[in-house]
Order: structure tokens, then sequence, then C-alpha cells
């Protein structure tokens, strides 16, 4: 009859066992095997931890949970007779419960690790990461062109420290302090402190090198010198307050104009291809004498000034030429700088700004594109 009874009623452990007609210790036990069986079942069914707290507050919560329903409408009600097996039972019913919900924690704690483990595993049957692989930003390139046009003809490369003194960045470089070319080259000076021995700023050229090069090393000098060097100039499409150069120095007890020219020659072609045209103009440096301003046939009009669509040559502007960069035979003076004997050697500097070289080789037409890590840019110079 209680079996009837329960099926019938949605929740036996609502009523009393009076009311559920449970009379005899057999029936008592047969109700808690019944309830013991329905948690069970209900405890297998728990795959997360909503259905575990759900569980938990269902059967063992302390307000409304069925444990306590079971308390207070079967034990406390029941008759004497029966008291004594309802209690034994319930306990036997508390521990039970307790077993499943710490065995229920255990099983999600473990369906956690698993899930964990399993997102973790190394599938070596699946194809492997393909990782981008990077490059050479394009000035680190054009530095490596350079550097091997003038490798192959016994120049080797020296490397200097950006932050010079005034000594070496003007003075030795027959740049005295009043000198008007000055002003052009006005840079960054570094805050020092008070009674620092020299001002610091950062070097404008790479040309102290020629004269750090000089004062270690008896002629013959063969050098190039790639580094940053940094102006006081508003960026814009072809300025920026930092860019990067090569100079290039060779001393020698025999060193004519024919060498001078016929070196940067060289370079400009194996830089710019056979076809490129080359010419000198006359030009100024504190520390060239004479100087020369260096310019190459303009390669975007191949040197005609035309474009190809018609109308004038954007890039060279109708000139058919275009600037390259400044050099010319060392100033006797600046020999005097470093114990050099004016009287005995004779050499060629130049200065060839990488960027300005770049843009012109690889039609860019902004400066600031190289500074700007866009990788959309730079992925076309693999
Ligand atoms: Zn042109």
């Amino acid at each position: 009859m209680y079996l009837t009874a329960m099926s019938s009623a949605e929740n036996p452990t609502e009523k009393t066992l009076a009311e559920l007609r449970v009379r005899t210790p057999e029936s008592v036990t047969s109700l808690f095997a019944e309830l013991r069986e329905k948690a069970n079942k209900e405890q297998r069914r728990i795959e997360k931890a909503e259905q575990f707290e759900q569980f938990r507050v269902k059967w063992v919560g302390r307000k409304s949970g069925i444990l306590t329903q079971v308390t207070d409408n079967w034990l406390k009600p029941a008759d004497a007779g029966l008291k004594r097996i309802v209690g034994q039972a319930l306990n036997e019913f508390r521990n039970h419960l307790q077993s499943l919900v710490e065995q229920a924690r255990q099983d999600l704690d473990a369906r956690a690790t698993q899930v964990a483990d399993t997102r973790e595993r190394v599938d070596l049957s699946l194809p492997g990461v393909i990782r981008p692989i990077g490059s050479h930003h394009l000035i680190r390139q054009v530095f490596q062109e350079i550097e091997d046009i003038f490798f192959s003809i016994g120049f080797s490369v020296v490397e200097g420290p950006e932050i010079e003194t005034p000594y070496y960045n003007f003075e030795a470089l027959n740049i005295p302090e009043f000198h008007p070319v000055r002003d052009d080259m006005d840079t960054f000076y570094i805050d020092l402190p008070k009674g620092a021995p020299v001002p610091l700023l950062l070097r404008t050229h790479t040309s102290p090198m020629q004269i750090r090069t000089m004062e270690k090393q008896k002629p013959p000098v063969r050098v190039i010198v790639p580094g940053k060097v940094y102006r006081r100039d508003n960026p814009d499409a072809t300025h920026s307050f930092m860019f990067h150069q090569v100079e290039g120095l060779a001393v020698d007890t025999d060193i004519t104009f024919c060498d001078f020219t016929g070196t940067i020659e060289y370079f400009v072609k194996q830089f710019f291809g056979p076809s490129v045209k080359t010419r000198f103009r006359p030009s100024y440096f504190p520390f060239t004498e004479p100087s020369v301003e260096f310019d190459a046939s303009c390669s975007f009009c191949g040197g005609t000034g035309t474009a190809a669509a018609g109308g004038t040559c954007s890039k060279c502007k109708g000139a058919a030429w275009i600037e390259l960069f400044g050099a010319g035979m060392v100033d006797p003076a600046v020999y005097g700088f470093v114990n050099y004997d004016a009287k005995k050697v004779s050499g060629f500097a130049f200065g060839i700004g990488i960027d300005r070289l770049a843009m012109l080789k690889y039609g860019i037409d902004d400066i600031q594109v190289f500074f700007q890590n866009d990788v959309r840019f730079l992925r076309q110079f693999p």
C-alpha cells in the first residue's frame, strides 16, 4: 500500500508516515530504500556544476531539503513504536546522501581535469602551427646591399656612438663653433648635470667616425660607417628627426679624384643597375674639398624627365636627374685633427642617406612608412 501511496504522491516526504499509511518496520525500510534509489538515480545524472548544486540543495539543503523533510515529517511525528527504526534508517540515509554528494563532487572535479587534459593534449597527427617568419626591415636590407657592394671593393665596416661630443660631430670635421653650417645641423643636446666636462649631442651625421677611425688607424683607411643620425627636422614625406646614413672614407698615399669618382660610380651602378647614368655637381661641405653632389639619372622616367603616361615625371620633376648624396675629397684641414700628414695622404669621403636611397630604389614616396611598422608595408619587402 505504501508503494501506491508513494508513487501517487509527488513528494511522499511532505506527508507523515501515518498519512502514507506506513505502519511496520519493514515498510519503513522499504520506504527509505525507495528514497535512496531515487537519490542514486538523480546523482548519476549529474554532469555539470549547476546540476550538482541543485541535487545538493534538493536532498541535503538545510531549509527544505528532503533530509530535513524526512526528519520533520517522518521522524518527529512517528508513533513511538516506529520512532527507533525510523531514526536508525534516517541516520543511514543521511550518511548515504553525504557520500552521494561527496562522490558527485569528486566526479565533477575529475571530469573537469579530464576536459582540461584533452584540451591540452598534443595531437601529433595534426598539421603543425605555421608561425609567420619575419624578415629584415627594408632599411636593414638596403644597409646590407650597400655593405656587400663596398665589401667587394675592399672596404670594411665600423660603427660608432650615436651620442657624440661637439668636437667629433663638428670641430674635428672642420666645422668651428660659429660656422653657419651648424645652423642646418643644430641638433639634440643631452641634458647633463651641471659641471659636466663636455656637452653631448645626438650625432647629426656618421662623419664623426671618420675622425675616430683616423685617430686609431694609420693609412690606408677604407671604411664605411652605417648608423642612425639625428636632426631637428619636423617629420614630413622626406624628413624625419632620425634617419640612416652610411659614411664612407678612403685615405691613402695615392688616392686621386679619379679613384673617388670611379668608386662612387661603381657603387651607384651596382646598387641601381648598370643602365643608370651619373653626374657630379660642385657643392660645398666643410670637411671635403672639392665637394660634389652626386646625381643619378631618374630611374622612374629612365632619365627622360617625362612620365610614362606623358607629362612631367613627378619624381625628378622633369629634371631627368635625382640628387643622391654628397661627397668629396677629404679637406686637408681635417688631417690636421688626426695627425695625418696632409702633404702625403689624400682621400675621399661620402655620406649616403639610406632612407633616401631605399625610397628611390623601391619607389617609396613617404619616409614615414619606414618607421610606422605597418606590416602591410613591411611584407612587401620579404
Ligand atoms: Zn624622372
